[in-house]
């Protein structure tokens, strides 16, 4: 036998776009020429023939993708691992790659578990090293390169694909002999790339860009020091000439209507690796087995939760789905992850728990790292949602305190025995033991998820504006219950309320005593007093709707009485503000907090312009609160909401959607959100409340 390298190739006779399974067919249905395919190919063939050992494949009619043999399957030594395809219309080929191989010697090694595969498409070897390339992400699943590693001995280092017009690895990546590497850094995921860099020194690579890779540049066969390929730009080629390569260029323009080039059309028939004494590294990929339970299918939850697997870099298939058949039924799915690395996994089961997914293997204790440095948590600290979350720690269940998301777990050894609290990364401190990862991590996420429960007040149907009266019924039922039994409404409010003329309700809102705390910036309040003092809200006459001349300046002419006199409460006091919403404050004792911004006039004395300062009095305001109204504020609700644990009610109202939807998407059924006006909304609730409790008027 020569030592030629030995490839297989398949005659395009019969290939055409005969269908879409990758984007670059769309739009290429029955546009490829046969003979001027077979002329490229031919080319190419021509070539290939000249550096090695050429056999041919006996093409198969109604298999128009046979040509691109390369996703037959991945041969080494002898074996031969065939491809699974991804998708059924190149399921027919497999027979054809199968029978050739048995009658050429190979033995077949057959995947097992379900996932996709599409052979030299995606794994890849690294010339001269025990080492293959597994591109995942688009085509091929994650879990076949456990088994792979394990069969062939070599090592495996996964790389995640992210851009479907490079859906197989070899079409934007080509090892090269001597430890190099051609490829396109945007074709793989942050992770992926970092492994690329870490491994080829920057002179040892090139990283093509998007010109060359769109040509398919790195969709190169390699034989020796020469590299065939569709396309190389003169840079490109100069570069491989310095490295001492060759470039052959085969245009193969009919090939990429159907997103395929010079590797694509060629399986390598001598990869060999070399028998390892010891057994090589295993690949990191980790599995996990997780059930997911609830409304799964019409709340768009188990998507979400698919998405982030995918988003983490890492794989998934269905051990199982239950789906619920009636309305509501919960539906359950056993889902089986494949991360490339133990990292991965724990970023995607932290992710995971927040959709209420519990991971099957048997408990875990939580892993505890110490903080380093005062105000900076372990690189690899679980983040905090809003639901109830428990700590596994020496065979025990810890309930969290200060629940709120986007905080570390801290675990504390007191005089009572161990406990766990939510903090913020900023508030930890060295020695301080924070919780690491997901295991020993229980989250009691709510296994019915709210629907999108926004009401559009302002859309087009009559038939909504009276489905928001009939939602704000409810909310005025709601807050006298609360009021009748004492509990605590907060309000979170923006300058909009007195541009819409609702500070007048919100006002009486307060002194009937339905509100027990007020949140918001300086606006609010600059332009409620503004209102009381000069009757305008940003300038504008607000019984008139007008601006009036010298308006402008109101707001600041508001600031500076108030600040002559001290402060609100002093302003108040001495008769200076008479009216609106921070003189019912003042005058029925109700707590606020005037968080400042980096765009405040004035500011007013209250106006907190230390804002860790400001964020721990709301977070003092909010505990307790039985219902927080969020009105016409994206800033200062979102700041609420990430400091509020799931249970309390939250209704968000303002003109935006998309506000509303970002606020109410917590995933519980206790948040409403209502797009409408909010002076139109506070006028309504005003006197739907006084409807329902006419005697409370008065305090
Ligand atoms: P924001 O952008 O956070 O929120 C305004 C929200 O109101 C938006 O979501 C918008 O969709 C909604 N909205 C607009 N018209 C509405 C209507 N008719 N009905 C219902 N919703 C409506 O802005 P913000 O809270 O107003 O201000 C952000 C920060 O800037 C705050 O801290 C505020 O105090 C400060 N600010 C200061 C001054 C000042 O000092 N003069 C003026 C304005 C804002």
């Amino acid at each position: 036998m020569s030592d030629k390298p030995r490839l297989l190739m398949c005659p395009p006779t019969h290939f055409g776009v005969d269908y879409v399974i990758n984007p670059w067919m769309r739009g290429n249905v029955g546009r490829a020429d046969r003979r001027e395919a077979k002329t490229q190919w031919d080319r190419l063939h021509g070539v290939l023939r000249d550096l090695a050992e050429v056999e041919l494949l006996e093409p198969a009619e109604a298999l128009p993708d046979m040509p691109f043999v390369a996703n037959a399957g991945l041969v080494c030594n002898d074996a031969f691992i065939p491809s699974r395809f991804r998708f059924p219309q190149r399921e027919g080929e497999l027979p054809h790659a199968l029978r050739w191989f048995e009658a050429h010697g190979f033995r077949a090694l057959e995947l097992s578990g379900s996932a996709s595969f599409e052979g030299e498409g995606d794994g890849l070897f690294q010339p001269d090293a025990a080492l293959l390339w597994g591109g995942y992400g688009v085509r091929s699943g994650l879990q076949v390169y456990r088994e792979i590693a394990e069969w062939l001995n070599v090592e495996v280092k996964p790389l995640r694909l992210i851009d479907e017009r490079f859906y197989h690895l070899d079409t934007c990546f080509a090892p090269l002999p001597g430890g190099r590497a051609l490829y396109y850094p945007d074709a793989f995921d942050r992770e992926s790339l970092e492994a690329l860099r870490g491994h080829f020194p920057e002179d040892q690579r090139i990283e093509v860009g998007p010109e060359d890779a769109l040509g398919f540049a790195c969709n190169a066969v390699v034989l020796g020091d020469v590299v065939v390929t569709s396309h190389a730009g003169p840079e490109l080629r100069e570069r491989l000439g310095a490295w001492g390569f060759r470039t052959e260029v085969c245009p193969l323009g009919e090939f990429l209507l159907s997103g395929g080039g010079a590797k694509c059309l060629v399986l390598r028939l001598d990869n060999t690796v070399a028998p390892v004494k010891a057994a090589v590294s295993r690949p990191p990929i980790t599995e996990r087995v997780v059930t997911l339970q609830g409304q799964l299918l019409d709340t768009g939850l188990l998507t979400t939760a698919l998405d982030a697997i995918t988003d983490l870099g890492g794989t998934f298939d269905f051990e199982e789905f239950r789906p619920g058949l009636r309305q509501n039924e919960a539906s359950t799915a056993r889902i089986r992850i494949v991360a490339p690395g133990g990292e991965q996994m724990e970023a995607i089961l932290a992710s995971l728990l927040r959709y209420g997914a519990k991971p099957e293997e048997a408990l875990r204790e939580a892993s505890l790292c110490e903080v380093e440095q005062d105000g900076v948590a372990p690189r690899t600290f679980y983040s905090t949602t809003i639901y109830p979350t428990d700590v596994y720690l020496e065979g025990q269940w810890i309930r969290a305190t200060k629940q709120r998301m986007d905080a570390v777990l801290v675990v504390k050894e007191g005089e009572h025995g161990r406990h766990v609290e939510c903090r913020l990364t900023r508030d930890v401190r060295r020695g301080d033991r924070v919780v690491c990862g997901a295991d020993g991590v229980r989250v009691h996420a709510p296994r019915t998820r709210g629907r999108d429960e926004s009401f559009a007040f302002m859309g087009a149907g009559v038939s909504s504006e009276r489905r928001v009266e009939v939602v704000i019924d409810e909310i005025a039922w709601e807050m006298q219950r609360i009021r009748e039994q004492d509990g605590k409404i907060v309000v979170v409010a923006g300058p909009v309320v007195v541009h819409t003329g609702g500070a007048l309700f919100l006002a009486q809102l307060i002194e009937m005593g339905y509100v027990q705390a007020l949140l918001g910036g300086n606006a609010i309040a600059a332009h409620d007093i503004e209102y009381s003092l000069l009757g305008t809200s940003l300038g504008v006459d607000l019984t008139r709707g007008k601006g009036v001349p010298g308006g402008h300046s109101h707001h600041l002419r508001a600031i500076n009485e108030v600040r002559r006199a001290g402060g609100i409460r002093e302003a108040v006091e001495q008769g200076v503000v008479t009216s609106g919403v921070m003189y019912a404050c003042v005058k029925r004792d109700v707590p606020f907090c005037l968080a400042g911004s980096i765009r405040d006039d004035g500011p007013l004395p209250e106006t907190l312009m230390d804002l860790y300062e400001a964020q721990r009095r709301y977070q003092e305001l909010i505990v307790g609160a039985d219902m927080i109204l969020m009105l016409s504020t994206m800033l200062h609700s979102i700041a609420t909401g990430n400091m509020t644990p799931a249970g309390v009610r939250l209704i968000c109202v303002d003109i935006n959607p998309a506000v509303v939807t970002k606020l109410t998407d917590r995933g519980s059924l206790e948040s409403l959100g209502i797009v409408t006006d909010v002076g139109l909304f506070l006028n309504l609730l005003t006197r739907r409340i006084k409807e329902v409790q006419p005697e409370r008027r008065d305090g």
